[in-house]
């Protein structure tokens, strides 16, 4: 039985807490949103923009072991453990690499693909509601390769988009540079998915949707969350460092910070920190056609407002380290490899680093569903590589939980009580 309008806090102000704010209210519940900075400011403000239905392979693969020695002797290779956080990453890194077997994988694919594949759909209402529709566009992303023998290696993942209803056009080395001339011409094999939309500037979307809450009748409160005060199983007030907001339901969102918000509520789960960085070349002497991915850098090139921006790179280091930017400037290094065009302006034009905090759990899923605590704080965190795309069905899913209507997919995927 649907139940009345009721107060939500939503905890974060990224891309997964401004569309849950949204849904919230657009279901009849009024909504604060608790964050101590800015919308939009943590992940969702540095990362590659993609809305990618199509990225349903889980990060973990049946390789993932083999691979991850290369990865780390290459000084200029997509992955790096800071060796001051290897020993506390160990179990993390342990179960993500038992998350790869092929049995695990199917399962993983299948509950990624349930929250993606409607991301488009979910999102365009909201992005046009809060006049932000000049933020995105819809026309598809490229991924391209050197060899033949890369993209054999890459076989095994699009068997997994194929199966899940995922179209692509491949492209031979003619049709490839007919599609992007300023490509390099070491690349030789493409593949356009044109189902996939993107984000011209990820940041000022979020705080577009957040501009849309506020305008709606939602509050900001500037406060870092802490914990919950309860009366019985029944949620009465998010604890925060700025007194307490009375709440009847509060949604964890608090990207890769929601760990001790989950334990508050009961739920002991391994989120951690995979670190990702961007550099953004502005006034890029050529710009992408679409997002395109470098699938032996592994890194993506996004044609942005404020210039070219090039996303990638995983780092395990935690929350509390300081950036290293030498992982920037291998994207900086390499980006000349993919667009030789962009190669002068990388390494002397007027270029931005970044590095933020994408929150991941060893299985590639998040924690979406009720807490173990209370039935009225609902976790929405742990989107990992995909949380701009996942984020608008992750929404609608919450505001039908606190409207008391089933969810409209399986949770149990993403239970946190599955480790
Ligand atoms: C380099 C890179 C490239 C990426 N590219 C893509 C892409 O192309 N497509 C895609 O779909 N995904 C991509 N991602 C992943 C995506 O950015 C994240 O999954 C997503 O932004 C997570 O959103 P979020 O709202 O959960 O977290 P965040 O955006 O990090 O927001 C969390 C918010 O919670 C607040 N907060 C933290 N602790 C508290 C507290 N105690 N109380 C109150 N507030 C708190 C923070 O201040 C922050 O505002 C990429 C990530 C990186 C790093």
């Amino acid at each position: 039985m649907t139940e009345g309008p009721k107060k939500v806090a939503v905890i974060g102000c990224g891309m997964v807490g401004v569309m849950t704010a949204r849904y919230l209210q657009r279901a009849g519940h009024s909504v604060t949103l608790v964050d101590p900075r800015e919308p939009g400011e943590g992940a969702s403000f540095g990362n590659a923009g993609c809305f990618n239905p199509s990225s349903v392979v889980p990060i973990a693969g049946p390789d993932t072991f083999k691979q991850v020695p290369g990865y780390l002797t290459d000084p200029l290779g997509p992955l790096s453990i800071r060796w001051r956080y290897a020993l506390p990453i160990l179990p993390w890194l342990i179960r993500y690499g038992l998350a790869g077997t092929p049995g695990r994988i199917a399962a993983q694919a299948d509950a990624l693909h349930a929250l993606l594949a409607p991301s488009l759909e979910a999102l365009m209402p909201v992005v046009a509601d809060a006049g932000a529709r000049h933020l995105v566009r819809r026309d598809g992303i490229l991924i391209v390769y050197r060899t033949a023998r890369s993209v054999e290696s890459d076989a095994r993942n699009w068997a997994i988009r194929r199966a899940h209803g995922i179209e692509w056009e491949d492209l031979d080395e003619a049709a490839l540079h007919d599609f992007d001339p300023n490509l390099s011409l070491d690349v030789k094999f493409g593949k356009y998915v044109p189902g996939n939309g993107h984000t011209v500037n990820p940041g000022a979307l979020v705080k577009a949707i957040a501009a849309s809450v506020h305008a709606a009748g939602g509050v900001l409160v500037r406060a870092v969350a802490r914990d919950f005060r309860f009366a019985g199983n029944r949620l009465e007030a998010v604890v925060t460092d700025a007194g307490e907001v009375a709440a009847e339901v509060a949604v964890i969102a608090a990207g890769a910070h929601s760990k001790p918000l989950a334990a508050a509520a009961g739920d002991r789960v391994p989120l951690e920190t995979e670190r990702g960085y961007h550099v953004v070349i502005a006034d890029p002497a050529v710009q992408p056609r679409v997002p395109t991915t470098d699938s032996e850098a592994k890194m993506v090139a996004t044609p942005m407002e404020m210039g070219v921006r090039v996303a990638g790179t995983v780092e395990l280091a935690g929350l509390e380290l300081p950036p290293d930017w030498r992982r920037a400037d291998i994207l900086r290094k390499r980006i000349g490899g993919l667009y030789p065009a962009l190669a002068e302006g990388a390494a002397h034009g007027n270029v931005t680093r970044w590095m933020g905090h994408r929150p991941s759990l060893p299985d590639s899923l998040p924690v979406l569903g009720r807490s173990r605590r209370s039935p009225d704080v609902i976790h929405a965190f742990g989107h990992q590589h995909v949380g701009m795309t996942a984020a608008p069905f992750t929404a609608v899913v919450v505001a039908e939980l606190v409207s008391g209507r089933p969810s409209p997919i399986d949770l149990a995927p993403y239970r946190p009580s599955r480790f």
